[in-house]
């Protein structure tokens, strides 16, 4: 055998032999542990409890601030998976959807939605967002659903009058 390899056979076994040394070790750690903690269970609740005691108000401050600073990071979390596109639009044709607008094709009339910039009766230029003047309405048939034009929201309320 060459004496490399008789090199690396041995420095392996030498590994192998330290990992299992370290398991061996680990679980006696371990059991004695256990034991410990069967042992002195009392004590040992008992003295976990005068330490939380001593230190309470520490250690509900400490869990305050944890929760706070989560909520933070869990709000800007749904804040920002929010103003995804793809979020935006499930939202925006979930409200359609509330409002009784029935169409075929949601993906399509999205489409259209965002592409549309002028109220299609007056001309106006619209932008996306709540509001009325100025602000994008899609304009539908009410009893059954069908959707006619992207209208401003000014017109929108017009025509519900002339109806
Ligand atoms: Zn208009």
């Amino acid at each position: 055998m060459n004496v490399i390899k008789k090199i690396k056979i041995n420095s392996f076994r030498l590994i192998s032999q330290k990992k299992n040394n370290f398991n061996i070790y680990m679980e006696k750690v371990l059991t004695t542990r256990q034991k410990y903690y069967q042992d002195n269970k009392d004590a040992i609740i008992e003295r976990s409890k005068m330490r939380y005691n001593c230190n309470k108000e520490q250690i509900l401050n400490q869990k305050k601030q944890y929760y706070i600073k989560n909520r933070e990071a869990k709000i800007e979390y749904q804040k920002n998976y929010y103003k995804l596109p793809e979020k935006q639009k499930q939202n925006i044709i979930g409200v359609w959807k509330r409002r009784g607008l029935i169409s075929d094709d949601y993906d399509a009339l999205y489409d259209k939605y965002i592409n549309t910039d002028k109220c299609e009766l007056c001309e106006c230029e619209m932008t996306r967002g709540k509001g009325l003047i100025g602000k994008k309405h899609m304009d539908h048939n009410h009893e059954t659903g069908e959707f006619r034009n992207v209208l401003c929201g000014a017109c929108n309320i017009k025509l519900k009058d002339i109806k």
